[in-house]
């Protein structure tokens, strides 16, 4: 097997931007011929596979989606498994997080069996790792085995990065992981919003501004990031937002499919489903990684991949208060993590402002 470094088809992901690559994603869906309304199509296999390894974590956030800090992990050979079921199956890319991936006991076999099988890997990492762990990672980005690597950072102030993450010195491990990747791989910083960060996102955006990162991603998926905001206070957030996307030099983007419809060329943003699905280390298998810890929407993963995929991709539907609105083939009706959650986009701001036809 030739490695990732040797490898045409693997340098060339890897060479690619994060926009570019989206727009990859995009034209393959788009040129779908079972590509139907409102971005619905039914892929053979997902081209991204979110992937928990490991349940062992040195923090706790307080919106963590992955409750259980156990020593629980996929063994080495389960993971064998999966890349070489990725590479049959024509999964180009694997996400590894949910936990803190590089604590698997053996992570650097990990990153290095899904390369070997030309699989694009993206990295979560908190950065809140000894040193020497810092090094591993350091050395395997820069053997340009690891695409883009995902930092969270949850505000320019330690004291709140740290409360947020339930553990004093989190921050500054976080921006040393930063400064220590960022020379070697795009580094996607991940911020929370909550009600402890939200009126000081600019100066945390100028903050960002000084560190080498390529993308800021804006989560509010869970815990103390509920309850907070109401869909027209969201509606103002990303406006904002996207006030800054365009005057700092990264870019910014929502994991939320409504910051979608607020752009000028939205796109479907929502994967779950369609042409992404997650396996936790405890087994199971849903449409989205932030549905881990839910046992209403799993389904056993028992070793193979397609089997869940065909199960997964049948549940994604648009909800019925939004199959009329113009926004639902970009926003596909919002996030389905969201509804679960009990956050406020199934009744999003064109909704609110009594506008369901989104001309608000
Ligand atoms: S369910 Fe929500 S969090 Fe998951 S992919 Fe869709 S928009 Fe993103
Ligand atoms: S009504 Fe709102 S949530 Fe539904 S598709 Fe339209 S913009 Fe999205």
């Amino acid at each position: 097997m030739s490695s990732l470094k040797e490898s045409p088809k693997a340098r060339t992901l890897c060479a690619v931007s994060i926009s570019d690559y989206l727009n990859m994603v995009k034209k393959q869906l788009e040129e779908q011929p079972i590509f139907q309304n409102a971005g619905m199509m039914k892929l053979k296999a997902p081209s991204t596979l979110y992937l928990e390894v490991t349940k062992r974590c040195g923090l706790h956030c307080k919106h963590c989606y992955s409750p259980k800090n156990t020593n629980t992990e996929f063994s080495f050979s389960e993971i064998e498994h999966i890349a070489h079921q990725c590479a049959k199956l024509g999964i180009f890319k694997v996400v590894l997080g949910g936990s803190e991936t590089v604590l698997h006991k053996n992570f650097m076999g990990v990153v290095n069996i899904f390369s070997s099988n030309e699989i694009l890997v993206d990295l979560t990492f908190s950065g809140f790792v000894s040193n020497q762990k810092l090094f591993e990672v350091k050395e395997i980005c820069k053997q340009s085995k690891i695409a883009t690597v995902q930092i969270s950072l949850d505000s320019h102030i330690p004291s709140v990065h740290d409360e947020i993450r339930g553990m004093r010195g989190a921050w500054s491990r976080a921006i040393n992981a930063i400064q220590n990747l960022g020379e070697h791989v795009p580094i996607v910083v991940a911020t929370l919003l909550n009600i402890l960060n939200v009126s000081k996102l600019e100066e945390h955006c100028y903050l960002l501004s000084k560190l080498p990162i390529k993308t800021l991603s804006i989560l509010r998926q869970r815990g103390i990031a509920g309850q907070n905001f109401s869909p027209t206070t969201l509606f103002d957030i990303y406006t904002s937002l996207l006030d800054y996307d365009r005057y700092f030099k990264f870019g910014i983007t929502a994991h939320d499919p409504l910051f979608e419809t607020l752009k000028t060329k939205p796109c479907n943003c929502c994967t779950a489903g369609i042409s992404s699905m997650a396996i936790s280390c405890a087994q199971h298998a849903y449409s989205c990684p932030f549905l881990y810890s839910y046992d209403d929407y799993y389904v056993p993963y028992k070793d193979n991949i397609l089997t869940v995929w065909n199960l997964l991709r049948r549940e994604y539907e648009i909800p019925s208060q939004c199959k009329n609105c113009k926004h639902v083939k970009h926003c596909l009706g919002g996030c389905p993590a969201l509804r679960v959650n009990n956050m406020p986009d199934p009744l999003c701001w064109h909704i609110q402002r009594g506008s369901q036809d989104g001309k608000s």
